[in-house]
């Protein structure tokens, strides 16, 4: 097996673990070196391949992350941002490229991850697909072109166990549209609207969550001007989608200095955002 890439999946039982499990034994220059799931999750101690209904796969699911880390070059990390966040430390001190797809992570996580990007190469996105992230750099674009007489907001909708409003691509999308009209999103975020609000906030920039059924992720950025809206859209079919843009993002950070990168820098999409007007 020399050559390949030992690649962990972080919270293997979950909806995005199970599918970066598969993503990773798709992938032939990685092998899959273990998984974790939470301590004392029924799984802890089993073949994997059996737990999750299927043929051995000869890896043991394991409770501690430590362990697992300790055989591995990178880890995929879709889970919470406690979790998150102890795994960030850990795989700097093993030197592990961490790809991070968590949303819900606050400032002071940010900062944490700052701090184990000096070690290690840390890898985050809200949303791993190639579709979303041309969508972040057009978004940006249009907002800069536009400019303020056009109204930015953004409508998301995920299925019905998501946890945290609004989600990670949502935010990403918002970053995109403040990056293009220069301003702080979180100073201008209008993140749910409510009883008497008066009038919208000048350039703000709103968020809209909707939530039902198992629909897997779909965005819009909405423009809206005087006699005109453009609409920007993405819709996401399959969670594998995701799973694969991590896959992608462990293979490409075995080549990289450590530093704190998002798939702009996996996808190469950097020039395209590097070409926009008046950069
Ligand atoms: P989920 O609840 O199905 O999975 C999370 C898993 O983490 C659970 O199985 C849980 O048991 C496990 N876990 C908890 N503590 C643990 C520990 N100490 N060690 C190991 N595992 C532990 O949720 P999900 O739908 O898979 O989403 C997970 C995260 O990924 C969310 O933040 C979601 O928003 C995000 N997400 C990101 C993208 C992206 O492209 N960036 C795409 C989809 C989902």
């Amino acid at each position: 097996m020399s050559g390949q890439v030992g690649i962990a999946v972080a919270g293997a039982a979950g909806r995005m673990g199970q599918m970066l499990v598969r993503a990773v034994l798709e992938e032939p220059g990685a092998r899959l070196s273990g998984v974790t799931v939470r301590p004392g999750h029924d799984w802890v101690g089993r073949d994997l391949g059996e737990a999750m209904g299927g043929a051995p796969l000869g890896v043991r699911v394991s409770g501690d992350a430590l362990e697992v880390f300790a055989q591995s070059q990178a880890v995929l990390d879709f889970t919470t941002p406690e979790v998150t966040i102890a795994n960030a430390e850990l795989a700097a001190q093993a030197r592990l490229a961490h790809i991070i797809g968590t949303t819900g992570l606050e400032r002071d996580d940010l900062e944490k991850l700052a701090a184990a990007a000096r070690h290690a190469v840390i890898v985050r996105a809200g949303n791993m697909s190639l579709g979303v992230n041309l969508l972040s750099v057009i978004t940006r674009k249009v907002a800069e072109v536009l400019g303020p007489s056009f109204d930015i907001e953004i409508v998301e909708m995920h299925h019905n166990k998501k946890v945290d409003a609004p989600s990670g691509t949502a935010l990403m999308l918002g970053e995109a549209a403040a990056a293009g009209r220069r301003i702080n999103l979180v100073d201008h975020a209008e993140r749910g609207r409510d009883g008497i609000t008066g009038p919208r906030g000048e350039n703000a920039i709103g968020f809209a969550s909707l939530r039902g059924g198992d629909v897997v992720g779909e965005h819009e950025v909405i423009f809206a001007g005087a006699g005109e809206r453009l609409v920007l859209g993405h819709i996401a079919t399959d969670r594998m989608l995701f799973a694969r843009g991590a896959v992608r993002a462990a293979m490409w950070g075995q080549s990289q200095p450590p530093g704190h990168y998002n798939m702009l820098d996996v996808l190469g999409l950097r020039d395209a955002e590097a070409e926009l007007p008046d950069r």
